[in-house]
């Protein structure tokens, strides 16, 4: 049993209060009335703020909390008190993966058998611990497909913390609408209609007051949404002119969701989406700008390019760059990719069989089909993804290198591709971005306290502070060094409760 602090350690306890920054404080009645207390002893502290993490610390955690950050060694946790031992490790904040959809199962197009069926449980029991074996303990949803997953995914733990933006806005017929058989589009509630662009053929019956910009926004905050999520995309893969937000539109959806405190974060992988998305005071770009429209294939980054990227920053526009769309489908092009041994952690047994028996390939052969002319060859597949991802690269590195505002996001999955797998994705991601030779404090914060502060929860997230969510991570070496240690996870504490990795994993 665990013990409160007696009258000598409240008195330390109070004068540390006074004598150390206020992050470091403690106030007496948070251990007086502990009855369960966590201490983590001596680690040092990763400090994604100051770039620091020099300080060596002990940490109490009880219940879901933070409730002190002392300097270590200077009072000894009350006897009988449960102890990890933080001696060589770091103890950063726990990293968020902000571009998740937990309603999608990679590689089941169609749960249309009983064996289908139960591959998808079997994946969905899975994904969250996939996540936080990877050191994800929080994840942002952008865009669900209904609010059971939601419910779902935080009832089967241990799993993330998960915020979402409820279901995404769309134009009526608009991208990803127009993956949706066209008699089932107009049961899509959060559709936006343009005054400017009447649809041609809109059913009658369709209410045009419920799919204004106030009343799409609504329908995102009443189910919890932390962010308003549009789409501006023409389209792919044998789509384009789709129809897109005009001025007014974006410019309405914007101030409406202004007015209710959340923030809006915009698809655009295009330069000329990012080009007419920038001019309005959008919150985040959460894709990486992979597509060049008429620069594709320049050297260098063209001015016209970077003057967008320039428009971005002097707006203070997030970017979350999700290499891993592009890297995820250039994977369905490699046969490797199946044999590395990280997806049996990841990915339930019976649902790996299923993926080395040649399942979930149907998307991979009608991408080969539709966009490369039934090509048999996957280098060269290969290497044209590559291309696109590299031309997102430079954008991101010109974006970061003058200061620009990076938030982590590896958009899991970003299609139903098995080769964005949950959690392992991130860690893909990040190895990516590591080779990108951006700086691991930029990468830390992006991983924390950036998007902590978008997405308006950094009161209860991104760093290692009295009042904060217990999310942690006890990693192996310094993240501020090399982004690489974020991936050499000693304990994932979420919600206060301490885990190990090999606990998480899939095979056990
Ligand atoms: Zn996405």
């Amino acid at each position: 049993m665990l013990e409160s602090p007696g009258p000598t350690l409240r008195l330390v306890i109070l004068l540390l209060s006074t004598i150390l920054a206020p992050t470091l404080a403690l106030s007496e009645t948070d251990l007086s009335v502990a009855s369960e207390t966590l201490w983590i002893l001596g680690a040092q502290r990763v400090d994604v703020d100051l770039g620091d993490s020099s300080q060596e610390v002990d940490v109490a955690l009880r219940g879901d909390r933070i409730v002190a950050v002392l300097q270590a060694g200077l009072i000894q946790p009350p006897k009988g008190a449960a102890v990890v031992d933080g001696t060589g490790l770091w103890l950063a904040p726990g990293a968020f993966d902000s571009h998740v959809h937990v309603s999608s199962t990679p590689a089941l197009l169609s749960q249309d058998t009983p064996e289908l069926r139960a591959l998808e449980t079997a994946y969905r029991n899975q994904a969250g611990r996939s996540f936080l074996l990877h050191g994800f303990t929080q994840v942002v949803d952008l865009n669900h497909r209904d609010e059971g997953s939601i419910a779902w995914f935080r009832e089967n733990g241990p799993a993330p913390d998960l915020l979402h933006v409820g279901t995404a806005l769309t134009m009526a017929g608009g991208y990803p609408l127009n993956w949706v058989p066209e008699d089932e589009r107009w049961s899509y509630s959060n559709y936006l209609l343009d005054p400017l662009h009447p649809v041609p053929n809109q059913p009658a019956g369709v209410d045009p007051t419920q799919h204004t910009p106030e009343a799409t926004v609504a329908r995102v905050e009443s189910s919890g949404g932390v962010a308003v999520k549009l789409f501006w995309e023409k389209g792919f893969g044998g789509f384009s002119n789709l129809p897109t937000p005009s001025r007014p539109l974006l410019e309405q959806v914007v101030a409406t969701a202004h007015q209710r405190g959340l923030p809006v974060v915009v698809h655009a992988n295009s330069f000329e989406a990012w080009d007419f998305v920038t001019q309005s005071p959008i919150d985040a770009l959460v894709h990486g700008m992979w597509n060049w429209d008429q620069h594709r294939g320049s050297a260098g980054l063209p001015a016209e390019i970077s003057q967008v990227v320039d428009r971005a920053i002097d707006r203070e526009i997030a970017l979350m760059p999700t290499t891993r769309v592009l890297g995820g489908l250039r994977d369905l092009f490699d046969p490797t990719f199946l044999s590395d041994p990280r997806l049996a952690e990841v990915y339930p047994p019976a649902f790996l069989d299923y993926l080395q028996a040649g399942g979930g390939g149907g998307l991979r052969d009608e991408i080969r089909r539709e966009d490369f002319d039934d090509s048999p060859d996957d280098a060269m597949i290969r290497r044209q993804m590559e291309a696109g991802r590299g031309q997102g690269d430079r954008v991101l590195q010109a974006f970061v290198a003058r200061g620009g505002n990076f938030v982590f996001g590896s958009d899991t999955p970003s299609g139903p591709f098995y080769t964005n797998p949950p959690g392992l994705n991130g860690r893909l991601e990040l190895q990516h971005l590591a080779t990108l030779g951006i700086d691991p404090l930029a990468i830390a914060r992006a991983l924390t306290l950036a998007p902590a502060k978008l997405f308006g929860v950094a009161h209860e997230y991104g760093e290692v502070a009295v009042g904060r969510k217990a999310n942690l991570l006890l990693l192996r070496s310094d993240p501020l060094q090399s982004a690489l240690a974020w991936g050499e996870i000693e304990r994932v504490i979420v919600s206060g409760t301490v885990l190990q990795p090999v606990d998480l994993a899939a095979a056990r």
